[in-house]
């Protein structure tokens, strides 16, 4: 068994199997780590439970103290970190170093939040409070295309509000959730965090567990609608951060040039493969031929590779099945539109698509109803804004979605007309941690980050006392 084990009630332990990880670039061995069984889920949540009434009586400035250390240790290892999730997801090293920043950094964030009790009357008649209380075992479910990130989503939203965690990460990307286990380890109380790996199989069992109060889940929403029916029977609440179809549509008043690389961006970060990643390109018919030269240019010249080699700007799909998946999308791609860059795989090696635009697509080919979720990009033609906008919104999902104008105040009133969690004008997936985020529609229930996101892993109590 290698390094990579289990953390389970304050105890590095092996796992009672073992699970291999694959480089998505080299298709070679990462390492092998501990995976758990369903007696070590139990395990797991037995430690959780019992740890969480004296995690949830510590004082607030005792749960900073422990998410502040948390960010410091992240940091502190970035580097070791950032390169283990290369080799694990496949992002550019760049990248990944900037995720085990922004994670640091959003324990720092919930590290600043607090949850007053709010006093709605105290006279002399009585006192009455509203307040937060911690929910109890809280299970933290992530996909493999931000594994460190959205760990940093859930983690110390859940530990501040008073919580105990289970936290398990996607089967293909294991190995730095399960170095965070060892590297937080004796940074809180045995039980407070638990980490377990799967082979994709443990999730069932932590959603219906009876002695889980929450789940925080982040995947697709095949697998949202079965973390909502199984948490169903012991009545759990959920937070579902699931799929995306996010529109980005172009005005005909931008700045050609200056405009085609951020949308690029926008679409072909982390492979495509992100949540919010610019999934339908909607562009103004005055300028669709122009703005697809542009796109042509930056994807022939885009750098694929090995997220480890210098100069890289996209590395691989994460996994064969996500490849096999984008490598159908390709083929709708050609019968439905014209391919204008890239179409194929990159290579003999790796999971390396290229990046590929499709111009002459509408609604009605997969590519452009379904999430493609990989650096496949449909380019739309529109003529009227506000048919863009109704295009925009006739899908089942509503994460988010950007307009691009120079005229920025007819950007925003279009922005208003958009039924997605997250609205962006001139930009596209800017994420913080003090704004709240969330998916209208098939894209979740809920939200994560900000004010709001903290008070999810949280339960309403009255106090209301008479004098
Ligand atoms: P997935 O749903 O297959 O897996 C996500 C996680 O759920 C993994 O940890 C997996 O092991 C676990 N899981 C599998 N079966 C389960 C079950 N029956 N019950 C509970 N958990 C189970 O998703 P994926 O393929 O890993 O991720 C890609 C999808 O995630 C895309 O659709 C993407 O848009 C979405 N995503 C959404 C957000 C967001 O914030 N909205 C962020 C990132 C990714």
């Amino acid at each position: 068994m290698s390094g990579y084990k289990l953390l389970i009630n304050g105890a590095l332990v092996d796992g009672d199997a073992s699970l291999d990880v694959i480089n998505p670039s080299t298709e070679e061995l990462v390492a092998t780590c501990a995976r758990a069984s369903s007696a070590q889920l139990d395990q797991a949540v037995a430690a959780a439970k019992a740890a969480f009434p004296a995690w949830s009586k510590t004082t607030m400035d005792e749960r900073r103290t422990v998410l502040l250390a948390i960010a410091d240790v992240l940091q502190a290892n970035a580097t070791e970190l950032a390169r283990l999730l290369t080799q694990e997801q496949g992002k550019p090293l760049g990248d990944a170093t900037g995720e085990v920043y922004g994670a640091s950094a959003f324990f720092r964030y919930f590290a600043s939040l607090d949850l007053p009790a709010k006093v709605v009357s105290n006279d002399d008649k009585g006192r009455v409070e509203v307040r937060r209380r911690p929910l109890g075992v809280v299970g933290c479910i992530v996909p493999w295309n931000f594994p460190v990130m959205l760990m940093a989503f859930k983690v110390p939203a859940a530990l501040l509000a008073g919580n105990t965690v289970i936290l398990k990460p996607a089967a293909t990307t294991p190995l730095t959730a399960l170095k965070f286990g060892e590297l937080i380890k004796d940074l809180v109380p045995p039980g407070v965090v638990n980490v377990i790996a799967d082979n994709n199989d443990l999730g069932g069992a932590m959603t219906s567990h009876p002695d889980v109060r929450k789940i925080s889940f982040t995947g697709s929403t095949e697998t949202g609608k079965k973390v909502m029916a199984s948490a169903a029977s012991a009545l759990k609440r959920i937070s579902l951060e699931l799929g995306g179809n996010d529109a980005l549509i172009v005005m005909s008043d931008v700045d050609v040039a200056a405009t085609a690389p951020k949308v690029f961006g926008a679409a072909m970060q982390n492979a495509g493969q992100v949540c919010i990643a610019a999934k339908r390109i909607y562009v103004h018919e005055s300028i669709y031929d122009a703005m697809c030269d542009e796109f042509v240019k930056l994807a022939d010249a885009w750098v694929v590779g090995d997220g480890l080699e210098q100069g890289t700007q996209m590395g691989p799909l994460q996994n064969k099945a996500q490849f096999d998946k984008v490598m159908g999308f390709l083929d709708s791609a050609k019968k439905d539109g014209k391919v204008i860059a890239g179409g194929g795989r990159k290579g003999d090696k790796g999971y390396f698509i290229q990046p590929t635009v499709v111009r002459d697509i509408a609604e009605g080919s997969q590519l452009v109803d379904e999430e493609q979720f990989g650096p496949v990009m449909p380019v739309i033609k529109y003529s009227d804004p506000a048919d863009a906008v109704a295009r925009a919104n006739a899908s089942i999902y509503g994460l988010g979605g950007s307009i691009w104008a120079k005229d920025s105040d007819r950007a925003w009133d279009l922005a208003e007309g958009m039924e997605s969690g997250s609205v962006w004008i001139n930009k596209h997936a800017d994420l913080r941690p003090d704004l709240p985020f969330g998916g209208s529609k098939f894209s979740g229930i809920g939200s994560e980050l900000g004010e709001e996101g903290l008070k999810e892993f949280t339960q309403v109590q009255v106090l209301n006392m008479a004098r």
